[in-house]
């Protein structure tokens, strides 16, 4: 079965008008989450990745398999105030209001290679604000991955100049 029928479209959730793309069903069947991993990991060969970002909450999940795959180290970016050591914040907007992101500030060292991971591209605010993040820092993004892009938000824009790939397009 394609990777795309192990998404639920769930209606009104987080709140009404929202139709969320549910990547559950992909996490709980095993062979459809390897083929995943493997779509994710393919495009990989080769470019030198010294470590993975994750972004919470849905990016841990292939993040921290990305980051085993590759046998390199796993960074998560978390919420405010999630992180316990010295953080770096890069805030992004919403529809109404917006949002914070934190990294440890010793969690990339200058030059490093880094590819950063989340579940959904959708308007790519979240996307913008963890490359603001890695560049603060001085790594090098070698690619931006998701699971899947909802291309009618034309996220990519927002990330535009850095290379992105998505298992699943919608
Ligand atoms: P963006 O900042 O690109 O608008 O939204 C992407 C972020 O919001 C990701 O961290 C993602 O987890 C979450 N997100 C937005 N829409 C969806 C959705 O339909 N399904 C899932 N699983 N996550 C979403």
């Amino acid at each position: 079965m394609a990777l795309e029928n192990y998404i639920r479209d769930i209606q009104g959730f987080p709140k009404e008008g929202i139709l969320f793309k549910d990547i559950t069903p992909l996490l709980l069947d095993s062979k459809a989450r390897l083929e995943c991993l493997e779509i994710l990991v393919s495009t990989l060969k080769d470019k030198k990745i010294d470590k993975v970002i994750g972004v919470e909450s849905r990016g841990f999940f292939f993040g921290i398999l990305l980051a085993q795959e590759l046998s390199v180290g796993f960074i998560p970016v978390r919420k405010p105030n999630k992180l316990p050591f010295a953080t770096l914040s890069a805030s992004y907007d919403l529809e109404y209001g917006s949002d914070t992101l934190e990294i440890h500030c010793d969690a990339i060292q200058k030059g490093e290679r880094i590819l950063i991971h989340d579940d959904v591209l959708a308007t790519g605010g979240t996307a913008k604000a963890v490359c603001e993040l890695v560049e603060r820092l001085g790594g090098i993004i070698v690619q931006c991955n998701f699971i899947m892009e909802l291309t009618l938000l034309n996220g990519r824009a927002k990330i535009a100049g850095n290379e992105i790939f998505t298992a699943i397009t919608f």
